[in-house]
């Protein structure tokens, strides 16, 4: 596929239907402002993650962001999580039309990596290990013999019906050239991740995805955000899910819990700094 085509010259930060900065001030104003109203319920309940004086800072170093006296790089910040969605969607689509000058039939896909067998207990999610989580699938990544670049991020997912968190990694893979090793990377995730959360649900820890429009779905694979999945049936009676915002406690403790993470922690990439940077130069 050419992507060159419709891509060159297109930036990120163009696309009308990306959340403009006014909307990421907007959205900073809600998490400002629920923060501080969640800070008192936090006071009276004991026993809680977060403390009413964690939720009150987080909410202070936010509106700091948002006056524009410093850019506060919290990946609980809409407005710095945008900065830098725009930087990295619009190197990595550099990297592609690179390559595709370079090799005209690079192909790549865009690809979900559900760990079923990790799911985490609803407060639990806090001590979950991301750093570990990354070194194993690079290990994986590397026994399967897929020789990058492999690009995207980690996600925790709330869901409802078991009340257990989910990890998984949105991803963009080369396809050219791994064609098979992608085939023996989806057989080893349906022998690690063969059981549903849920009862009567088929896992699915692999899934692929054409690569169609590569800026809604890079932009897509670095949401940096945690969300409540809920269920629902399509008029067919097949089984969808759709994401919402979390509960207005959860969705607190969750900004906690992403101010804490270092900018690199979320994101994933493995056999790919090379090739970044090959289109800064
Ligand atoms: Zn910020």
């Amino acid at each position: 596929m050419k992507l060159d085509i419709f891509l060159a010259g297109i930036r990120l930060e163009e696309c009308d239907w990306l959340m403009s900065e006014y909307e990421a001030y907007l959205e900073n104003d809600y998490r400002i402002k629920l923060l501080r109203k969640m800070a008192d319920h936090v006071y009276q309940s004991r026993g809680q993650r977060y403390s009413c004086g964690q939720l009150h800072e987080l909410a202070d170093k936010l509106e700091s962001c948002n006056e524009g006296l410093y850019q506060c790089k919290s990946v609980a910040c809409k407005k710095c999580n945008r900065l830098f969605k725009i930087e990295r969607v619009n190197n990595i689509i550099a990297s592609i039309l690179l390559d595709q000058e370079q090799a005209l039939d690079a192909e790549y896909g865009i690809y979900t990596i559900v760990q079923y067998s990790r799911g985490v207990d609803a407060y639990d999610f806090v001590n979950y290990d991301i750093p570990k989580d990354k070194d194993r699938l690079r290990k994986l990544l590397s026994r399967c013999g897929i020789s990058g670049p492999v690009l995207g991020a980690f996600e925790l997912d709330f869901h409802d019906s078991p009340q257990k968190w989910l990890p998984h990694y949105h991803v963009l893979m080369r396809k050219s050239g791994n064609e098979e090793a992608i085939e023996r990377l989806g057989e080893r995730l349906s022998k690690l991740h063969p059981k549903h959360i849920k009862q009567n649900r088929q896992a699915r820890p692999f899934m692929k995805q054409e690569f169609r429009d590569p800026l809604k779905q890079l932009s897509y694979l670095h949401k940096l955000a945690c969300f409540e999945v809920r269920d629902y049936q399509s008029f067919w009676g097949t089984n969808l899910t759709k994401k919402y915002r979390l509960n207005k406690l959860m969705f607190c403790e969750s900004l906690c819990w992403l101010d804490e993470q270092d900018r690199r922690t979320l994101p994933f990439q493995w056999n790919a700094r090379a090739w970044l940077k090959k289109s800064k130069v």
